[in-house]
Order: structure tokens, then C-alpha cells, then sequence
């Protein structure tokens, strides 16, 4: 078939005979994308509800950052940090006076920026915190999700994610999320550092109770141990605030941050720390050839100032609470339960609803794309600039799809 035709089916046969079959996505083909709006290649246009996951937290092709991304690659992509550029400096200063952290390392991915926090948790174990070569422990959690990279994937109970890729790393001790008792009988000397989101996102939009971030920064400083944020999902206004754990009132010792870094037009990711923290890291330690580029830098400025001069965080918050109670209020059989916090919310369907993916299938034929996330429940995300009307009109179809 030519490249022109305009029938979805070409490329998703393209996909399934040449691509890994590593996801199981929709079968809608975009090729074009504006704010919260994407089109297909049959020209249907969709509300976009699930923002990659909430990388395009800004909004697709943002102009202000797609012209600060593509001004900068006219004049220096890349140079490695061999070198230095103009553009690395003063971007790390604009992220450690937006974040509050002193220092800040720039990687690609998340989970680069996960990887980085591992490495500099044990390494701060041994070298300020003084525990014996090889016995550092890391505390996670069940139902996690922090990335793909074997490490990381060891400690994962997703099955889909786990299975067959061991040996797994040593070093990481499973706590149940959200239980600070349960979490506390695993503390003791060796342990160095605990990695929790602060909000599970791939989980589902599971938020833990009250006391569990402040139980564990308490736990954190009784036992000396480092409490590191996974914010790369839950962070840059998606939960209502810049950080979702300073909406718990905690402070961690570290982030990660990635996805909506950049506002989706490049791989930006970062490890932000205090100084005593990052100074962990000594030439050579640790790298990346692509991490702190010019591009990602130019385009991570621009999406940080859009978050803020936007006010997205503060509209994400006041947007996502009228939602959640507009969908509190649908009256259907099948909705087990809306859990929210900023525009992101998880819609959990009872069993008997049959499974969420054939109402991800059914906003998608009403023209809104979200994604089922395990088994039962719908994630709803959408870019933090969607004007109330577009809510309106989404609540609408997931009133009609939920009831019919
Ligand atoms: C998406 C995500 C990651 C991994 O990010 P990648 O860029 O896909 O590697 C890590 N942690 C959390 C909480 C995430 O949501």
C-alpha cells in the first residue's frame, strides 16, 4: 500500500510485522497534535486524556518550548560533557531555585534518573553514612513502578515486568505501600535509603494515608537514611503541586523528575539532591553522553517556565478536584471507586464491569483516548492546560460510556 493512504490499518500492520511487540496499544495512528488535541491519519481529531503518561503535561507542541527546542538545535545539539555549554549551567540554576534542591543531575530517561538515585544512596551509605562495603539496603514497595532497566525490574511485582529477567540485583527489601508499621520493622542500620512514590501512578493513582510520608521521613531520620522521591510522574503540577510530597508536608533528601521535564518534545530527566547528597558523585563516577545536552536544556527551560508562568500546578489542582466530584457523581454499576489528586485520577471498575480496556476502546470511538492501567482501572491524565469546556465534554462521554 502507498505511504499516502489514509487507512490506520497499513500502520499498524507495519508495526506488528517489523516492531517488537512490547506494548499492546490502542489502534488509533496519530500524526498530528495541538494542546490537548491529537488527530489521526483518517483526520479524526481526540482529546487527548492521557498526555503520555504525563510527559505532555504542557501540552503537545507547545510553541514557546517547541521554538526554544528547535532555535537551539539551528545552533548546538550536543557536545557531551566533555565540554562544557551555555545552556547547562544556567538551566541547573533555574531547576534548583524552581525545586528547592541545591545540586542537580541531568540524565535522559526516568529511569536513568532512578538508577542515579540508587547509585547515590549506597554510595552516600558507605562513604558519609559509614556502613560496610556491599550491605547497603534499599527499602521499595509492592505495587511499585520506578522504570525498566534489569535493577530496577527486580524489584517490580508487576509479573509482565519481572519474569525472566533475573538474576535481579541484590540490596532492595519489599515494604507493603501505604503501612508505616510494616514499613518500620524493616529499618535498621544498613539501610541507606527509602524509594517511594509519593503517589503510584502505573500502580493505578494509589494515594497512601495521611501518615505514611511523614512516618517515613521520620523513620528516614531516626535510622539515618536518605528519603528519595520518585516524582517523575507524580511531580510538575500532575498531582496539584510541584512536588507531590510536599502536599503530605514532607521534605525528601532527593528526586527524580523526568517526563513533563521537557513537555514532551525530548528525553529530560533528572536527579536533584542536597549538596551533601550529590557530592557523592566525582569525575568519572557517573555519566551519560547525551545527559545535560544543549537541546534538553533549552527545551526543559522553556517547559519549566511554562509550568510556572501558566500556573499549571494551581490550575491542576482546581481542575482536578471539580472533576473527580463530577465523576464521584456518576451514577453507575460499575465504578468501583475515583481516587484523585490534581488532574489525575483513577476510575477503578468493579469485576464484574468486565475488565477497563473495552471503555478506553469506547472513549476512543467517542473521540477521548485514555488507557487502561492493570486490569480494572482507567487512568485519566490529561495535558494541565485543558480548559474546563473540554472537561465538560469528557465528563460527558465517560458519563455515557460508564452507564449505557
Ligand atoms: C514513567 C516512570 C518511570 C520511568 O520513566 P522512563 O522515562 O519511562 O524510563 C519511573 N518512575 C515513575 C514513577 C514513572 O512513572
Amino acid at each position: 500500500m502507498p505511504e499516502t493512504t489514509t487507512d490506520a490499518r497499513h500502520w499498524i500492520d507495519l508495526e506488528d510485522r517489523f516492531a517488537a511487540h512490547n506494548y499492546h496499544p490502542l489502534d488509533v495512528v496519530l500524526n498530528r497534535g495541538e494542546g490537548v488535541w491529537v488527530w489521526d491519519v483518517e483526520g479524526k481529531k481526540y482529546l487527548d486524556f492521557l498526555a503520555a503518561y504525563s510527559a505532555v503535561n504542557q501540552g503537545h507542541n507547545h510553541p514557546r518550548i517547541v521554538q526554544a527546542l528547535v532555535e537551539q538545535l539551528g545552533r548546538l545539539a550536543l557536545t557531551s560533557r566533555a565540554f562544557r555549554n551555555d545552556r547547562f549551567g544556567p538551566f541547573c540554576e533555574k531547576l534548583s531555585k524552581v525545586s528547592g534542591y541545591d545540586r542537580v543531575l541531568m540524565m535522559n530517561t526516568g529511569a536513568e534518573a532512578v538508577e542515579t538515585a540508587i547509585k547515590a544512596a549506597r554510595k552516600w551509605g558507605y562513604e558519609s553514612k559509614g556502613v560496610i562495603n556491599g550491605q547497603a539496603k534499599i527499602i521499595t514497595f509492592s505495587g511499585n513502578f520506578h522504570g525498566r532497566t534489569t535493577t530496577i525490574v527486580g524489584f517490580s511485582e508487576d509479573p509482565v515486568a519481572h519474569n525472566h529477567y533475573g538474576p535481579f540485583a541484590p540490596g532492595f527489601v519489599q515494604a507493603p505501600y501505604g503501612d508505616i508499621e510494616a514499613t518500620a520493622k524493616l529499618f535498621d542500620e544498613n539501610v541507606v535509603a527509602v524509594l517511594v512514590e509519593p503517589i503510584q501512578g502505573e500502580g493505578g493513582v494509589i494515594i497512601p494515608p495521611d501518615d505514611f510520608l511523614p512516618g517515613l521521613r521520620k523513620l528516614c531520620d531516626k535510622f539515618g537514611a536518605l528519603l528519595i522521591c520518585d516524582e517523575i510522574q507524580s511531580g510538575l503540577g500532575r498531582a496539584g503541586h510541584f512536588f507531590a510530597h510536599t502536599r503530605a508536608g514532607v521534605c525528601a533528601d532527593a528526586v527524580t523528575i523526568g517526563k513533563a521535564l521537557s513537555g514532551g518534545v525530548y528525553p529530560v530527566s533528572a536527579f536533584l539532591a542536597r549538596k551533601e547528597v550529590m557530592e557523592v558523585f566525582t569525575p568519572g563516577s557517573h555519566g551519560s553522553t547525551y545527559g545535560g545536552n544543549p537541546a534538553a536544556c533549552a527545551a526543559a527551560e522553556a517547559a519549566l517556565d511554562v509550568l510556572v508562568d501558566e500556573k499549571l500546578c494551581e490550575r491542576s489542582e482546581e481542575l482536578g478536584t471539580w472533576l473527580a466530584d463530577e465523576l464521584r457523581a456518576i451514577d453507575s454499576p460499575h465504578i468501583k471507586e475515583v481516587r484523585g489528586a490534581g488532574l489525575w485520577i483513577g476510575l477503578e471498575l468493579h469485576e464484574s464491569a468486565g475488565g477497563a480496556r473495552k471503555y478506553c476502546e469506547a472513549l476512543k470511538d467517542a473521540g477521548m483516548l485514555c488507557k487502561e492501567t492493570h486490569t480494572h482501572t482507567i487512568r485519566f491524565a490529561p495535558p494541565l492546560v485543558i480548559e474546563k469546556a473540554d472537561l465538560e465534554w469528557a465528563v460527558g462521554h465517560i458519563r455515557e460510556v460508564l452507564t449505557r
